[in-house]
C-alpha cells in the first residue's frame, strides 16, 4: 500500500514523524525543517478525511518525564504548520481515550517517546555486570512488546515518515509495523523521496560516479568508504582525515588532526583504490592555522609539509581547483563531511567550493545527493539547498544505507 493509493477516510492513522527539532533554553524551535519536512504527510491523512496521530522522539531524555525533552513545547508550531489545532497526551502509553475520540481531521501528538526505554529497547541506569546488563536488556524486550501493542492499538493504520531513524530497530520505527498487515503500513512522503534517493544512487548510477567524504575522521566513515570503493569512479576524501593519509605516506603534517591507529588503513585504502582503478583524490595543499580558532594566523602549504605548530583547517586553493574539475566531470555526485573547519567562517572556502562545483555539476545534469549532518548545514549555511538534486534529512541512515545495510524501518514497512 502506498500513502497515495491508500483510503484514509474515516481511519485513524498513526505516523511516527521526525520532531526531534533543536531548542534554544526557552524552548523555542531554532531550526524547524524537521516539522516541515513531515507536513505533507500529515496534510494528505487531514486531506483525505483521517484522524492523525502523531509520534516522535525529542533528544536523549533520560527519566520520564523530562520537560526539557517536552514534544509539549512543540505544540504551537505543529499547530500553526499543519492549520489546525494540535491535542497533546503527555503520556505516549496512556492515549487510548484521547486516541478513541478523535474525529476525522483531527489532529493528538503524543509525548516523546522515549521518556519509555521501551522505545529504543536498551536499558537505562549503570550495571554492575555485563550479565546484569543483558538480563535487563532481555526483562526490557519482553516489556517493549507491551509498549508497542499499546502504541498500534490507537490506529488503523501505520505511516513511517522518520526516516531519520530508519537505522533504529526502536518500537515506533520498525517493532510496531508488526501489527499491521500490508494494506495498513506505508512510507510518509519523506521516507518515499529519501529511499528513492538512496536507490538512485546506489543502483542507478550514471558515470563518473563521485563521492565526496570528509569530516574529522576516518575511524568513523571507514565502512562506507570501503563499500563506495566498489561503486564509484572518483573518491574525494577530504576534512581532517587528509593529514591521516599524508602521514601514513611519510608527509609531516604539524599538529593537524591525525589518527595514528589507522595509518595502515590508509594506506590499504590506496592500495585498494589502485586496484579497483578507482581515483582517489586528497588535496594536495592546505590552509593552515597555528590555533584551532577563526582568527589565528594562517598560511597554505603542501598537505604534507605543514610546519610544527601548525595544522590544516581547510584545503587550499589547488585542491579547490583539482576538486572542483573531478566534480564537474560527474554525473553522479554524493557529499557528506565538509572539507575544512566550515563552522569558522576563515575555514569555509574549501567546502564552499566542493559545494558551488557541486551546484554547477548539477545545473549540467548530474544527480548530487548531499547527506549527513555537517554537509547539509553547510549546503543550508550556503543558501545552495535548491541547487542540488537532494539534501538527505538522515545523517546515520542514510550512510548505513549506502553502505548497504537493509535499514529495519524500511524492511519493516516493506514486509521483509
Ligand atoms: P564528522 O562529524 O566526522 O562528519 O566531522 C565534521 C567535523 O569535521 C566538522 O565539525 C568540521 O569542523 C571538522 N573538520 C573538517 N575538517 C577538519 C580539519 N581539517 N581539522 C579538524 N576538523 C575538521
Amino acid at each position: 500500500m502506498t500513502i497515495d493509493t491508500c483510503d484514509f477516510k474515516g481511519k485513524k492513522v498513526i505516523v511516527r514523524v521526525d520532531f526531534n527539532v533543536p531548542l534554544d533554553e526557552n524552548g523555542n524551535i531554532t531550526d524547524d525543517t524537521r516539522i516541515r519536512g513531515a507536513l505533507p504527510t500529515l496534510k494528505k491523512v487531514l486531506a483525505e478525511g483521517g484522524a492523525l496521530i502523531i509520534m516522535s522522539h525529542m533528544g536523549r531524555p533520560k527519566k520520564n518525564p523530562d520537560p526539557k525533552f517536552s514534544l509539549r513545547q512543540i505544540v504551537p508550531a505543529v499547530s500553526e504548520k499543519l492549520g489546525v489545532p494540535v491535542q497533546f497526551c503527555d503520556d505516549c502509553q496512556k492515549a487510548q481515550a484521547q486516541a478513541a475520540a478523535l474525529k476525522d481531521g483531527e489532529v493528538l501528538l503524543l509525548e516523546n517517546l522515549r521518556f519509555y526505554e521501551e522505545e529504543t529497547g536498551k536499558p537505562r541506569g549503570e550495571f554492575a555486570s555485563d550479565e546484569e546488563k543483558a538480563a535487563a536488556k532481555k526483562a526490557l524486550k519482553e516489556k517493549q512488546k507491551e509498549f508497542t501493542k499499546t502504541l498500534a492499538s490507537y490506529a488503523d493504520i501505520y505511516i513511517n515518515d522518520a526516516f531519520g531513524t530508519a537505522h533504529r530497530k526502536h518500537a515506533s520505527t520498525a517493532i510496531i509495523a508488526d501489527y499491521f498487515d500490508q494494506d495498513h503500513k506505508m512510507f510518509g512522503y519523506l521516507m518515499e523521496k529519501e529511499v528513492a534517493a538512496v536507490n538512485k544512487v546506489m543502483n542507478d548510477i550514471r558515470h563518473p560516479f563521485t563521492a565526496i567524504m570528509g569530516g574529522s575522521k576516518v575511524s568513523s566513515k571507514i565502512e562506507i568508504i570501503e563499500n563506495l570503493l566498489n561503486k564509484v569512479d572518483n573518491l574525494i576524501l577530504t576534512g581532517g582525515m587528509t593529514y591521516t593519509f599524508k602521514k601514513a605516506n611519510g608527509g609531516q603534517i604539524g599538529k593537524s588532526i591525525c589518527e595514528d591507529d589507522f595509518l595502515n588503513l590508509a594506506l590499504e585504502i590506496e592500495k585498494k583504490a589502485k586496484e579497483k582503478g578507482v581515483n582517489l583524490v586528497i588535496a594536495e595543499d592546505a590552509k593552515c592555522g597555528d590555533d584551532f580558532k577563526n582568527d589565528c594566523n594562517v598560511q597554505y602549504c603542501p598537505a604534507d609539509a605543514i610546519p610544527e605548530g601548525w595544522e590544516g583547517m581547510d584545503i587550499g586553493p589547488k585542491a579547490m581547483e583539482t576538486f572542483a574539475k573531478v566534480i564537474k566531470e560527474s554525473k553522479t555526485i554524493l557529499w557528506n563531511g565538509p572539507a575544512g573547519v566550515f563552522e569558522m567562517d576563515n575555514f569555509t572556502a574549501g567546502s564552499r567550493a566542493v559545494a558551488e562545483a557541486i551546484c554547477e555539476a548539477t545545473a549540467n545534469g548530474a544527480f548530487s545527493l548531499i547527506g549527513g549532518g555537517d554537509s547539509v548545514a553547510c549546503i543550508n549555511k550556503f543558501g545552495m539547498a535548491d541547487k542540488v538534486s537532494y539534501v538527505s534529512t538522515g545523517g546515520g541512515a542514510l550512510l548505513e544505507a549506502i553502505e548497504g545495510k537493509v535499514l529495519p524501518g524500511i524492511a519493516a514497512i516493506k514486509g521483509e
